[in-house]
């Protein structure tokens, strides 16, 4: 695949480069192996002032770097400059408490184990290659990168082949920031080519967001040469409301949580399970809201709806829908391919589903929605959990009975009650299922790609 950006707006090419061959791929490797041993140097205290360094240079830059982030693949501007300012406090949030998550504990009576002295470490690894998605091109890279870096770890990035001047943006920011050289490189490399980045001796683990077909692949990869890997996956998460809810503020955050980032995350509530109760209010809210989206020019101020971010999006959202209707369902909202230039697809409402359609099962990484109406608590965990997916989930109730059911119940990395799924720099973050496995983000995030060293003394 050509490593492009192809504005997505206008489906025009507006930057090319060239693949690092082997030779310049290896040479990436030996600088970051380089900055390693220069990082092993550093304390947390000059770790922490470089990473608040970088939040600086984001938040001066916000402006220009949201741009970016629209014209390469096509978010609404408002949602690229949240994304940007989210980023400059994540880097804040490790500088502030990388030191104390990875602090030494001590084992609180040392003679049990019979030692003068026994206390658990927190080493870094060494290089560690992460392979990222184009949907969140900034955030996604950095919440991998402020963790790492701050555990003295150094981050090679293989970023999507349609984000390269994200990537770039990223290679140079903390080396302005202070960074020793080479702490954070860039490889334009194509998919095809981690597999030897993986096996390269100098890379110790590997960690990757994306698609279930490419974690698979990175995965085995990683396990057949014994390499830790974090595997962050798709998600098809429900969201739940029940007759005890607030079914007006559950619509508006429904449409939110569906339609963000043109309905492109992984954590978009993509699956919507309805009590019959309120089955009719809640769908003729969630409809109105859901036409009443102001789809076009994502650089336009008020526009809530982009461009998908590239042409195969559109088409593999456009399949899931046309497979659904032809098996059935009904088409409450959208449908269709707007009459504009560039990659748009309308937002769009789903009703009437039945096991055969493949979104039922699938991952619908667009801006459709599909909605079910259930009987009772039971048959909604039943439908929530149908999926092979299990990253996130949000539950509307005001009944303590059906929240504690629903929070043991759902088969997810996280269950949000009365609100949809945020990633915060402090709360961890991943799924289990074919979402993957290992955490990102607050203090489980950053010790997974640490060495847990035992150090006893007799
Ligand atoms: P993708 O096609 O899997 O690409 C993601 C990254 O993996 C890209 O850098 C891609 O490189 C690379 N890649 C693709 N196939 C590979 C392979 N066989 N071996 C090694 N690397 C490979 O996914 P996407 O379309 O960019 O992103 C959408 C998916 O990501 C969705 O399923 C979404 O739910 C998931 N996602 C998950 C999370 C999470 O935190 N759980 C967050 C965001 C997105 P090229 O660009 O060069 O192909």
């Amino acid at each position: 695949m050509a490593i492009s950006t192809i504005n997505p707006t206008t489906g025009r090419i507006e930057a090319e480069f060239a693949a690092h061959d082997a030779a310049e791929t290896s040479r990436r490797i030996t600088e970051s192996a380089a900055a390693f041993a220069a990082l092993g140097e550093t304390c947390f205290d000059e770790r922490a002032e470089w990473m608040r360094a970088a939040a600086s240079l984001l938040e001066a830059e916000s402006e220009a770097t949201a741009r970016l982030l629209t014209s390469e693949m096509g978010k609404p501007i408002s949602q690229a400059r949240a994304e940007v300012l989210k980023c400059a406090r994540a880097l804040r949030f490790y500088a502030d408490n990388a030191s104390t998550f990875l602090a030494d504990e001590p084992v609180a009576d040392p003679a049990i184990v019979a030692a003068q002295r026994a206390v658990v470490t927190y080493r870094p690894l060494g290089v560690i290659l992460a392979v990222m998605p184009w949907n969140f091109p900034l955030w996604q890279a950095i919440r991998f990168a402020a963790p790492a870096l701050m555990a003295g770890n150094t981050a090679l990035l293989k970023h999507s082949s349609n984000v390269p001047q994200t990537a770039l943006y990223l290679d140079a920011l903390f080396e302005r920031s202070g960074f020793p050289s080479g702490s954070f490189r860039v490889l334009f490399i194509g998919a095809g080519d981690v597999e030897s980045v993986i096996r390269d001796a100098r890379v110790k683990a590997v960690t990757l967001t994306g698609s279930e077909g490419a974690g698979r692949a990175v995965a085995a990869i990683a396990g057949s040469e014994v390499k830790k890997s974090v595997i962050e996956l798709g998600g098809s998460d429900p969201f739940i409301v029940m007759p005890s809810a607030d079914v007006e503020a559950a619509s508006s955050i429904a449409v939110k949580a569906r339609f963000s980032n043109t309905g492109q995350s992984c954590v978009c509530a993509k699956r919507f399970i309805v009590h019959t109760d309120i089955y009719d209010e809640f769908t003729r809210l969630f409809v109105e809201k859901t036409r009443a989206l102001n789809v076009g020019d994502p650089m336009d101020e008020s526009v809530e709806i982009g461009p998908l971010a590239t042409e195969q999006t559109r088409e593999d959202i456009a399949a899931l829908v046309d497979d659904a209707i032809a098996k059935g369902a009904s088409l409450l909202a959208g449908g269709h391919r707007p009459d504009l230039p560039g990659w748009f697809y309308e937002p769009t409402v789903l009703s009437d589903l039945t096991d055969d359609m493949r979104i039922v099962t699938e991952e619908s990484f667009g801006p459709v929605a599909s909605l079910y109406r259930v009987n009772d608590l039971d048959e909604a965990i039943t439908i929530a959990n149908q999926t092979e997916f299990g990253l996130s989930s949000s539950v509307w109730t005001n009944d303590a009975a059906d929240e504690a059911a629903f929070i043991s119940r759902i088969e997810a990395g996280a269950v949000f009650v009365n609100g949809m799924t945020v990633s915060f720099p402090e709360l961890p973050f991943g799924g289990i299922k074919n979402s993957g496995y290992g955490r990102e983000l607050g203090r489980h995030g950053i010790r997974e790609f640490t060495n847990v060293k035992t150090v006893w003394k007799g």
